[in-house]
C-alpha cells in the first residue's frame, strides 16, 4: 500500500480498527491476556469469557493507549517501511503534521514492533493491504465475478518493501516466515 491507498481504504479510526483486527486475529479475536478464542465482540471491542476481561485489538502493540489518529499511525508505517533510506522524525513530522516529538517517538515505536514478530505481522499487513483484508477474509471457494479480483496467492513483490525496511532494522531471518500462511487457519 501507499499512503494514498491508506486516505483512500482506511479513512477512519473503525476503518484502521478493522484493519488491525484482520491483521492481528483473521476471523478469530484472541484474549491477549490468556490466548483464549472465547470471546464475543461488543461494539469496537471484545470481552474474553475465559479470564473475564475485555479487551481491543491494540492491547500489547505500539497502537494502544495513543492520542494520534490510528490513520496517522498507518501512514508513518508505510512511509517508513516503504522508504528505500531510513526516514527522519524531522521529514516524518512534515508528513504527518505532527510535532517533531510526536514524530520520534512514532518512529521509535514502529522500529521496536519491527523486532518483535507479532506485531511485525501486523506492520507487515498494513502495507500489504489489499483486497484480501478489507472487508474480510476470502472464504474457499468464494465466486468471484471478475477473475481479477481473485487474490493472487503469489505475495512476493509486494513484500519487497517490507523486507527492505526489515533489512535496515536488522530482522532478515523473521522475514522467511510467510505472513500469509499464519493467517488463514483451518477452515
Ligand atoms: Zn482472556
Amino acid at each position: 500500500m501507499n499512503i494514498t491507498q491508506v486516505f483512500e481504504k482506511v479513512p477512519t479510526q473503525k476503518d484502521c480498527i478493522a484493519h488491525l483486527e484482520k491483521t492481528r486475529w483473521g476471523d478469530k479475536p484472541t484474549c491477549p491476556y490468556c490466548k483464549s478464542d472465547n470471546t464475543a465482540r461488543m461494539q469496537h471491542r471484545h470481552r474474553c469469557y475465559n479470564c473475564r476481561t475485555a479487551f481491543s485489538v491494540t492491547v500489547g502493540t505500539i497502537f494502544h493507549h495513543t492520542h494520534v489518529p490510528l490513520q496517522k499511525w498507518f501512514l508513518a508505517v508505510t512511509l517508513m517501511l516503504n522508504a528505500k533510506k531510513e526516514l527522519s522524525a524531522l521529514q516524518l513530522s512534515r508528513d504527518l503534521q505532527v510535532n517533531k516529538n510526536t514524530a520520534w517517538r512514532i518512529a521509535m515505536q514502529i522500529r521496536k514492533a519491527m523486532n518483535q514478530v507479532d506485531q511485525q505481522r501486523m506492520l507487515s499487513g498494513i502495507v500489504e493491504m489489499e483486497e484480501t483484508y478489507v472487508g474480510g477474509k476470502p472464504r474457499k471457494g468464494k465466486k468471484y465475478d471478475n477473475p481479477e479480483d481473485k487474490p493472487k496467492p503469489d505475495h512476493s513483490t509486494k513484500k519487497a518493501p517490507v523486507i527492505g525496511a526489515l533489512e535496515r532494522n536488522g530482522m532478515l531471518r523473521a522475514t522467511s516466515t510467510r505472513t500469509t500462511s499464519s493467517r488463514s487457519g483451518p477452515s
